[in-house]
């Protein structure tokens, strides 16, 4: 443990919620320092830089920013999804597990056991009961070839087997041995799933909202509406009865009465089982419903955190104000709405500089934010930080950078604002509220 920051470091969780009730609830994960990068070709991508928050007990964290600041690699970072050549280079996610932080005592401090410490045998066994997650394109996350209802029925197969040997790491694939593959030979057709998986799945559509679950099981993904495999996407995940739910931009492809719908069906899903969701979008109206605290992500870093009125009612980072300041208000419409000018960075390594990375977008940039902050406690509840140092002292006019400091390509002379430059990039909507 000696040059791992102990877990019991962290402030206490107890914490003001949005209208001022004290939470109690534990801490579940805690994540710590957590950086990922890429190795590519052209140079090392930060694509997620010493990132750290808490997820506790029954609660949904929302992970909010633009497109590239790093959540959806935050969140594969989490459950070790991260693919070559990304690797996540240091940090911890501190589970609280008191089973494996027993198993595994060189990996844990109290109940806590460091994900990272853990065998990859062990991590893998972990996905489906422990951390489950529910991508943002259903289409082309299901088999196109086989029935929806067998794909649960798949996932719900592999918890089984899992469950009757809970460190065994056997999958589809790794149980798949000489006799397997000569009896499959001899006959073809035989499925993998055992019967009572089958029904299980045709349970899990059913609590989902799929009418008539035991047809539609026997459908192909090309017969599901967009809605009906977001709702199957979301059976599938809850297969293994995860303790928490990861689900990434989970209704960006939907129409907006579906994906009220789909969030009211993750929110019931959520108060039934007490499971804690991390939900990660670009919508505010999305934070604004669902999260009881917010992670707000740029370029790589999380640039503020707090509880929901905290980040929405006190905004401290110019980067989330300017977040705030980009919806449109259907009591009072501004003329215009005001984007934030210029781009997100680069996040290779050798361009980021060490800087405050928002500073050539950001309209209160100082002399002193030409070094990089550290993240500071801020004013309201006391989980509120922000990596700015508006969250130390008041912004100083006298110290202001000149405009032109950046260059001449500086976003504001250009003109250029991110959303213009996402539309050229064919990206998906920006940051957005619709509610
Ligand atoms: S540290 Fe400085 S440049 Fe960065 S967001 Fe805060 S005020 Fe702006």
């Amino acid at each position: 443990m000696s040059e791992r920051n102990s877990v019991e470091e962290t402030a206490d969780s107890a914490s003001a919620t949005t209208d001022g009730r004290t939470d109690s609830r534990s801490d579940l994960l805690r994540v710590r320092d957590l950086s990922t990068r890429f190795f590519t070709e052209e140079g090392q991508v930060n694509a997620v830089e010493s990132v750290s928050f808490d997820v506790r007990d029954g609660e949904i964290l929302g992970i909010v920013g633009e497109s590239g600041s790093g959540k959806s690699v935050t969140a594969l970072s989490l459950i070790d999804l991260v693919e070559s050549p990304g690797r996540v280079t240091s940090g911890q996610v501190w589970y609280r597990n008191p089973d494996l932080a027993e198993e595994f005592p060189d990996a844990a401090d109290g109940e806590f056991v460091d994900l990272r410490e853990l065998p990859t045998r062990v991590r893998r066994t972990l996905r489906g009961p422990s951390f489950s997650m529910i991508f943002q394109d259903p289409m082309s996350s299901f088999n196109p070839s086989i029935t929806v209802g067998e794909q649960i029925a798949e996932a719900v197969e592999v918890q089984r087997r899992a469950n009757a040997n809970p460190r065994s790491t056997r999958s589809r694939t790794q149980g798949y041995g000489l006799g397997r593959f000569i009896l499959d030979g001899v006959v073809p057709n035989r499925d993998y799933t055992d019967p009572e998986s089958s029904r299980r799945a045709v349970e899990l559509l059913e609590q989902v909202g799929i009418p008539d679950p035991e047809q539609r099981a026997d459908e192909y993904p090309h017969q599901f509406s967009g809605g009906m495999l977001q709702r199957a996407m979301i059976a599938q995940a809850l297969a293994g009865e995860p303790d928490v739910l990861i689900a990434d931009e989970p209704t960006t492809a939907l129409d907006v009465t579906i994906q009220a719908q789909i969030l009211n069906l993750l929110r019931d899903l959520q108060d039934e089982r007490n499971m804690s969701i991390v939900m990660i979008t670009h919508d505010l109206g999305v934070i604004a419903r669902m999260c009881d605290r917010v992670c707000v992500m740029y370029a790589g870093e999380v640039v503020e955190r707090g509880t929901l009125a905290d980040v929405f009612d006190r905004p401290v980072h110019p980067y989330t104000e300017g977040l705030l300041g980009s919806i449109p208000d259907l009591d009072d419409p501004a003329p215009r709405l005001q984007p934030i000018e210029g781009n997100v960075p680069s996040l290779l390594d050798s361009e980021m500089g060490d800087r405050c990375y928002f500073a050539d977008r950001c309209p209160k940039a100082m002399s002193e934010c030409l070094t990089h902050p550290p993240e500071f406690d801020a004013a309201g509840s006391e989980e509120h930080r922000a990596r700015c140092v508006l969250a130390d002292h008041d912004y100083d006019p006298s110290e202001a950078l000149p405009e032109d400091f950046f260059g001449g390509g500086s976003p504001a002379e250009t003109g250029v604002t991110s959303t213009d430059q996402q539309a050229e990039d064919g990206a998906t909507s920006e940051v957005s509220q619709d509610d």
